[in-house]
């Protein structure tokens, strides 16, 4: 499966890189055109075969082979399996960490079946979300008896709570990454606590949301891989596998395995909020272009410790979710 970066504005193409971990140097510029996002998508025949030959039964491997559109989601998500499976399989210290953050997801998906995942566009919830795609995919080829061959995967159950403040790019990249990956997605305004109830009331089965927030983050020092929700907040499990990514790690993933991402990233963004309290990193700031102000892309900052820099007001107080 070819992926382009989103179609949004003027982004940059990731390129593979078979080995390095340095991802500074792994991009060439090039200018998305709006159709690439999705149109390059397009399932080869090999990845067909490769789902296909992950079924135990004839019939069923036969079925996806012959209706190739009734089974979008599990042969883009198997191709999304098997790259992390590659990646996972590189004899390196961030391989030997993504294993740790597989072995969470697969545990999460033995405890909770189908659980939620909280999306707001941002770089770590665009990683979780990747790889919540191929956990699900191995879920399901581990348990024919729940998750049925003969359909599908199901989509996985989002929730994007609005920013009051939201950049439009923000809210494109989701409605792309809507579309590409498939997933079943409210949208509800903050406040923060009542769109969470919101979102859990109308999904009832739901036991389990999964968030891409890394111990690095405001109030997170603390947390577990499966951490409940505090007190006064709606009542789920927090799933949180990639706790002990670093901001390293995050653009790592994302440029090896060509993961489409938010193109404010691009921009000189390095973590996002609303426009009201969000600028672009001091630290990647061209100096002597000029009159016009340029940044380097996120991707581009050395020091993970300065990713912050960009937000101009802290969270006001803690929450289930950052
Ligand atoms: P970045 O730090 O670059 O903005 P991010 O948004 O993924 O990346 P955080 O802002 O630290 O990371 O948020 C941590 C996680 O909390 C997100 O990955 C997401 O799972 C969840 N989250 C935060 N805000 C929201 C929101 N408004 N709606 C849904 N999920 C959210």
């Amino acid at each position: 499966m070819v992926i382009s970066s989103p179609p949004i504005n003027n982004c940059t193409q990731p390129i593979h890189s078979s080995s390095s971990e340095d991802v500074h140097n792994l991009y060439i510029p090039n200018v998305c055109t709006n159709n690439s996002f999705l149109n390059n998508t397009q399932s080869s025949k090999a990845e067909v075969i490769d789902c296909a030959n992950d079924m135990n039964n004839e019939v069923s491997k036969e079925k996806l082979i012959n209706n190739q559109h009734l089974f979008t989601r599990r042969i883009f998500y198997s191709t999304i399996n098997k790259d992390v499976e590659a990646l996972i399989n590189e004899n390196s210290p961030f391989s030997v960490k993504l294993r740790e953050t597989v072995e969470i997801i697969d545990e999460a998906y033995e405890r909770y079946g189908i659980f939620g995942f909280s999306f707001n566009g941002g770089k770590d919830c665009t990683v979780l979300l990747h790889l919540l795609t191929a956990g699900l995919y191995r879920y399901a080829v581990k348990h024919p008896e729940i998750i049925s061959p003969n359909e599908d995967l199901p989509k996985i159950p989002t929730v994007y709570i609005m920013n009051s403040f939201p950049f439009p790019e923000i809210d494109d990249y989701i409605k792309e990454a809507n579309g590409l990956y498939d997933l079943d997605l409210v949208t509800i305004a903050e406040p923060m606590k009542e769109a969470l109830k919101s979102f859990i009331d109308s999904k009832p089965h739901l036991k389990a949301i999964s968030v891409g927030v890394r111990s690095t983050d405001p109030y997170s020092e603390h947390l577990k891989p499966f951490t409940h929700t505090d007190k006064g907040w709606p009542e789920f499990m927090r799933v949180l596998p990639i706790l002990n990514w670093n901001y390293n790690d995050v653009w790592t993933f994302l440029l090896r395995l060509n993961v489409p991402y938010c193109c404010l990233y691009e921009q000189g963004y390095t973590s996002l909020g609303g426009t009201n309290n969000t600028i672009k990193n001091p630290a990647l700031k061209i100096e002597n272009d000029g009159d016009e102000e340029k940044y380097e892309p996120a991707y581009k900052l050395k020091d993970g410790s300065l990713e912050r820099m960009g937000r101009i007001r802290k969270s006001a107080s803690p929450s289930p979710l950052r």
